[in-house]
């Protein structure tokens, strides 16, 4: 599912998140986090550029099958939908127009932390910081401790995508992974920290808006 909102240039800033859940029984997540939250903000995002003229244009990708649909390891690859998207990208010419691919995951939670993406190109990771800090959350990114992220920005960057952004949860325990957090049967709505997913909203507002400046 792909929204379009036409800017005054060629250029084109891709904002993806998935929508698809992990739960294989009824007591695993319910995916109010991962990934309810994702397309929360990209409805945000959607409701307020819709009222203002951009430079680039900007396509909001609502991702499936970002989870595997079987633990069979043939089929254990997920990132179906943000490969489709990339790769028809890639056959319409519309790839090469891509100036950046900023990825939404797992915001809202109770811990305002972010992924250091180590795919994220470094002056994107110093615009992550420096927004973050402008809104009083410099602690919220470990410039110090670079993770891989496996995400739906991947698909893009392997058709040649450059330019990643990423706002994607994650927590300080080591040893406590995304994918066990999505697992957890508390991801549901009460686990939900309204303040945290209005402060990612606003921060992912501003991201694209800084995207969007014509340098
Ligand atoms: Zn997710």
């Amino acid at each position: 599912m792909v929204g379009s909102q036409t800017g005054a240039n060629d250029r084109v800033v891709v904002v993806v998140t998935h929508f698809d859940g992990l739960a294989k029984t009824p007591v695993e997540g319910q995916g109010a986090s991962c990934d309810a939250s994702g397309p929360a903000v990209l409805l945000e995002l959607a409701r307020q550029l819709g009222r203002q003229p951009l430079h680039s244009s900007v396509r909001l990708v609502f991702a499936d099958g970002h989870w595997p649909l079987s633990n069979h390891p043939a089929l254990f690859k997920g990132l179906y939908g943000s490969e489709d998207t990339a790769r028809a990208m890639q056959r319409e010419g519309a790839l090469a127009r891509v100036r950046s691919v900023f990825v939404v995951d797992h915001v809202g939670g109770r811990e305002l932390r972010f992924a250091n993406e180590a795919l994220m190109t470094p002056p994107l990771r110093q615009l992550l910081f420096d927004q973050l800090s402008a809104l009083g959350h410099a602690d919220a990114l470990d410039l110090g401790l670079q993770i891989r992220a496996r995400d739906d920005h991947e698909p893009f960057v392997d058709e040649g995508a450059r330019n990643v952004l990423a706002l994607i949860g994650w927590s300080k325990d080591p040893g406590h992974s995304l994918d066990d957090r999505c697992r957890e049967s508390h991801d549901d709505l009460a686990a939900i920290d309204r303040d945290n997913l209005a402060t990612a909203a606003r921060l992912a507002v501003r991201l694209v808006h800084e995207l969007d400046i014509d340098r």
